[in-house]
């Protein structure tokens, strides 16, 4: 596997002394290029310190991080603007991400802009068209789009600096089924189309296992498991695995008729 992203021994604890939480410990995984891995666990398990971390949004406590051959642990300013161009990411709730007050169109060209891209018409109707939406969105507000709409639009930004990474933080979370599978299947092509390398974090196995190429399990801030999907399915070795793969029976079943959307959109 060629890893485009690689973590090595990283730590993160929050506060001091007797407050202090190790939201991270000592986790080492890599990004295979061109494909979807997905980080699975509980609420509190270190998932999203972890998205963070990979983003730079703040400094790991210990441990390194490198994306195609160059060290990304401690980037700052200019450097880190750059490597924003190539990874980008989309959180749980996008109406708190947006400013209400920005039609989709100014979304779009300002995050752009804040990384110095140009914004040409094409770039905008291209990232639009990857999620199914068009430029007809362009002069929306927030508030005039439905809960997948938003959702939609939030990737569209990301995408708009054509990403070598993109990390989706929940993204699904909030969607009800049916839009959910919508979003899933946007980004499997993504990466089946662009070749895009996607990170996919989630509390939930069954997305996990819909979606992935690799699983990575976290528990308590300790990666528990990793492996190839069909692997951690069919042959988990930690408990911790066992016991989510046991919230849904389903599972298994769903693989080997390869009707695993039935998971994620209960008929
Ligand atoms: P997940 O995304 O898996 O739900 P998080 O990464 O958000 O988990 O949180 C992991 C642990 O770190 C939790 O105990 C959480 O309370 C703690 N934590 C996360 N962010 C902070 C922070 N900024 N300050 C203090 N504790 C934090
Ligand atoms: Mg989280």
């Amino acid at each position: 596997m060629s890893a485009i992203f690689a973590a090595e021994h990283i730590t993160k604890t929050f506060g001091r002394g007797r407050s202090q939480v190790q939201a991270v410990k000592d986790v080492s995984f890599a990004l295979a290029e061109g494909q979807v891995t997905t980080i699975v666990g509980e609420s509190g398990s270190g998932k999203s310190t972890i998205a963070r971390l990979v983003l730079g949004l703040m400094p790991v406590t210990s441990g390194k991080m490198i994306f195609q051959g160059k060290d990304v642990t401690h980037l700052k300013g200019r450097a880190r603007a750059e490597y924003w161009r190539d990874v980008q990411a989309v959180f749980q709730d996008p109406f708190s991400s947006f400013n209400q007050f920005f039609t989709v169109g100014t979304l779009l060209s300002r995050s752009m802009r804040l990384v110095g891209g140009k914004v040409g018409q094409q770039r905008l109707a291209e990232s639009l068209g990857y999620v199914g939406m068009d430029l007809s969105v362009l002069g929306r507000y927030p508030h005039q789009l439905s809960g997948g709409q938003r959702q939609r639009v939030m990737i569209a930004r990301a995408l708009m600096m054509r990403p070598k990474l993109l990390i989706a933080d929940e993204a699904t979370s909030m969607l009800d089924a049916s839009l959910r599978v919508n979003i899933l299947n946007v980004l499997t092509d993504l990466r089946d189309e662009l070749g895009m390398t996607i990170l996919f974090i989630t509390h939930d196995i069954g997305q996990a296992c819909y979606l992935a190429d690799r699983v990575l399990v976290m528990e308590h801030g300790v990666m528990v498991e990793q492996g190839r999907t069909d692997q951690v399915i069919f042959n988990p070795q930690h408990e911790y695995t066992k016991r989510l793969l046991a919230d849904v029976p389903k599972l298994h079943e769903a693989l080997e008729l390869e009707e695993l959307h039935e998971i994620v959109e209960p008929s």
